[in-house]
């Protein structure tokens, strides 16, 4: 059998949602392209909601510009969107916009066929899950509440971003999750695409599997010597003496 067979006894798996439960291409020619025609407008019409406010406040800091008016901070943002840069403010504006688009009904997620009979099979056997992605907490929920196999959330006992946990390619921020989840690191496992990603989580103490799906932006690069699978149907989970 040509399938790998990855086995893991662990309380908990924490999820990157890019290139590892979901396409890269659907975030990238959907969902982009979706808040780049809203911005402008949830700045004019938005500008002192809190949230938008404080992200408002922080384009500003990180720009440089204090005086920057709502033309110029949807400037920076669009900027930021071509360049991929996963700056916080831009993605609680994403956050937002998006969480909207999925509430009317013209957005609904993305998932690889293989991960939600995964999820809800772990799920099932009283593992955990977690998600640790670069896209804000907000955009997470509206992407497990809106998925096209309907709502997921149930599934999920937590959500982490750069925000509430830090930067994905810093150990610490593994540590910051571990202890906010209560579970000890070894034994947690984070699955995700990205080489740096899963270098931070195993200097932190957990387990990690680097996920392999052909045409995602990181497939060819590899995932250094880390285990790795094509599909989560190659991952094995036991916790507490059951299997699935
Ligand atoms: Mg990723």
């Amino acid at each position: 059998m040509s399938v790998r067979d990855l086995r893991f006894d662990v309380d908990a798996v924490v999820l990157d949602i890019e290139g590892t439960t979901s396409a890269t291409g659907f975030v990238v020619d959907v969902l982009y392209p979706y808040s780049r025609s809203r911005f402008g407008a949830l700045l004019a019409e938005r500008g002192d909601d809190p949230e938008v406010a404080r992200a408002l406040a922080q384009v500003r800091e990180l720009t440089g510009d204090p005086q920057a008016d709502a033309t110029a901070v949807e400037k920076s943002l669009n900027a930021w969107l071509d360049e991929d840069r996963k700056a916080t403010p831009l993605k609680t504006l994403q956050g937002i916009i998006w969480a909207e688009g999925f509430a009317r009904g013209d957005l609904v997620s993305h998932f690889y066929d293989d991960v939600v009979p995964r999820l809800r099979a772990w799920h099932a056997a009283g593992v955990r899950l977690y998600v640790y992605s670069s896209g804000s907490v907000a955009a997470q929920r509206a992407w497990f509440t809106n998925s096209p196999e309907g709502d997921l959330t149930s599934l999920v006992s937590g959500l982490y971003d750069t925000e509430n946990a830090g930067p994905k390619q810093e150990p610490q921020s593994y540590r910051r999750i571990a202890g906010s989840t209560g579970i000890a690191p070894d034994r947690l496992l984070f699955l995700s695409d990205r080489p740096g990603e899963l270098d931070a989580a195993r200097a932190a103490g957990w387990h990690a599997v680097g996920i392999r799906r052909p045409g995602e932006p990181y497939y060819e690069q590899g995932v250094g010597d880390h285990a790795q699978a094509g599909t989560f149907d190659e991952i094995t989970i036991t916790t507490s003496g059951s299997s699935t």
